[in-house]
Order: structure tokens, then C-alpha cells, then sequence
């Protein structure tokens, strides 16, 4: 752990200070996690190059042909080339977008029980808060944290993502808003949540991984935990999830308890 910490990627943008006194934290991917469908694939698939060349560059992530910082670049850039700007963008995502139908429940229990939610993503925050307003209302986004990538919108109506940790392959390497919590004199139990490649970078590293299945059949990060030997748990939605993570935070279960069964790489 100490290696990661030393290596750690210089961040473009700030972090939330972390929850220091805290006995459970919540982290979650956004995008295909916390909602039913991914806003960058939708987009891409929708309004830039489609579906068929964006799995491409999934499976290129997955297998390490090329990364993920690239990769998801060139998906967003399909969208802003053919001319839909960013506001045009937010609109639509607002409109199609939807939240996974156990999340609100999800969310209310951990507020009630003192657990924070972070939202760690490797999309554009000013999307990711138009999308969640519109989901839950105005002052729930406003009191989730996020820690995800930004946009830059240029005076011709173009866009790029701009990205939190440019040097590294992951663009937004998640393991970044896990590993401060490890120094902590009494750490807290961390419940990740992912789907896709953009977790790659956080996989390893929480105390319980969860990884959601869907049935599209894009359940990339379970294809990397499994060739990786990552323990994890499988969910659908999260009411599933919120089974698990209620039995662990009222001590019927313990960690190991949940994730055992399956190797640590
Ligand atoms: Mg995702």
C-alpha cells in the first residue's frame, strides 16, 4: 500500500476532505452503477461514433490494448464532433437517464445510519449533479459528494473532458479516494461500488466490492474480477446490495462473511 501512496497520480481538482470519524463509507461509481444505463455510453451510442465502436474500446480497456483515459476520451470527442454541445447533452441525459430503482431506499438507509455515499466517477460532474437533481431532487445532489473528472467547454460550443489525473492511464484513478482512508488510526469498512472498466482502478482496494450484473451483458468489471481472482459480490440492484451491507453494518455478518468463498489475487 505504501507503493500506491508514493505513486499516487497528481490530481487536476480537489477531493472532499475524507470522512475521518466514520465506522462504514459508501463509495460508488456513478454511471451503470447508481443508474440503470451509462450516460457516456448512452451518449456515445446515441449522438457520437455507436455502440458497435464504443464496446469496441471497452474490450480494448478490459484487455489492455489500450487505456481507459484514451479510450473514453474518444468516445466523448465522437459525441462533441458531431456537434452536440454540452447543454444540449445534459438535457437529453436528463431525460433518459434513470436511477437504479433500489438506490433512493439505498441512500435514505445510509443517511439514517450515518454513512456517507461518495459518488466516485470517471464522468463529468456538472453532468453527473443536472442528472441526479432531476433523479432525487435538488438538495440530495447537493449533499452527495462527487469525485469524478470535469468538462471544459470551449467558446466554439466544443467540449473535452478534463481529467482529474491526466498522467495516468485511468484518467480519474479511483484508488485515490480509497487509499486515504487506509492511514486513518481507525479506518473505516469501505463498500465500493462498480460496474465497468472505469473501476478497474478501484477494484482491489476496498474491504467489499460490489459488482454489478446486468442484462445487456456489459458487465465488464465482474469479467476483470474474475480473471484478476478480485473478490467480490455480485448484485442487481440495490436493494440487493442494501441486504448485504445491512448485515454487515448490524455485525450479523462480517466482512469476510461476504466476500469469503472467492480468492484474494
Ligand atoms: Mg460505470
Amino acid at each position: 500500500m505504501p507503493a500506491d501512496l508514493v505513486e499516487a497520480p497528481e490530481s487536476t481538482l480537489p477531493y472532499p476532505p475524507i470522512h475521518t470519524d466514520k465506522k462504514f463509507v459508501v463509495l460508488s461509481d456513478w454511471d451503470g452503477t447508481i443508474t440503470s444505463y451509462d450516460s457516456n455510453d448512452w451518449m456515445t451510442d446515441n449522438l457520437g461514433f455507436g455502440k458497435e465502436k464504443r464496446r469496441g474500446g471497452n474490450l480494448d480497456v478490459l484487455a489492455g490494448r489500450s487505456t481507459f483515459r484514451d479510450s473514453f476520451r474518444e468516445m466523448l470527442e465522437s459525441v462533441s464532433a458531431n456537434g452536440h454541445t454540452f447543454e444540449e447533452c445534459k438535457e437529453l441525459l436528463k431525460k433518459n437517464i434513470k436511477l437504479d430503482p433500489g438506490f433512493r431506499q439505498f441512500y435514505e438507509w445510509c443517511k439514517a445510519h450515518d454513512i456517507p455515499v461518495v459518488i466516485v466517477s470517471s464522468g463529468m460532474a456538472p453532468l453527473i449533479r443536472a442528472v441526479l437533481s432531476s433523479l432525487i431532487g435538488q438538495e440530495a445532489a447537493e449533499e452527495i459528494e462527487i469525485i469524478a473528472n470535469d468538462v471544459v467547454v470551449h467558446p466554439s460550443g466544443k467540449w473535452d473532458i478534463q481529467y482529474r489525473h491526466p498522467s495516468s492511464g485511468f484518467g480519474h484513478d479511483k484508488s485515490q479516494a480509497i487509499l486515504p482512508y487506509r492511514g486513518l488510526p481507525n479506518p473505516p469498512t469501505l463498500f465500493f461500488f462498480g460496474d465497468g472498466v472505469s473501476d478497474i482502478s478501484a477494484a482491489k482496494y476496498a474491504d467489499v466490492l460490489f459488482v454489478k450484473t446486468k442484462a445487456d451483458g456489459e458487465n465488464d468489471l465482474a469479467a476483470y474480477c474474475q480473471r484478476e481472482g478480485i473478490r467480490h459480490v455480485l448484485f442487481s440492484d440495490f436493494k440487493d446490495a442494501l441486504l448485504v451491507v445491512g448485515s454487515v453494518v448490524s455485525g450479523e455478518k462480517s466482512v469476510e462473511n461476504v466476500v469469503g468463498g472467492a480468492k484474494r489475487e
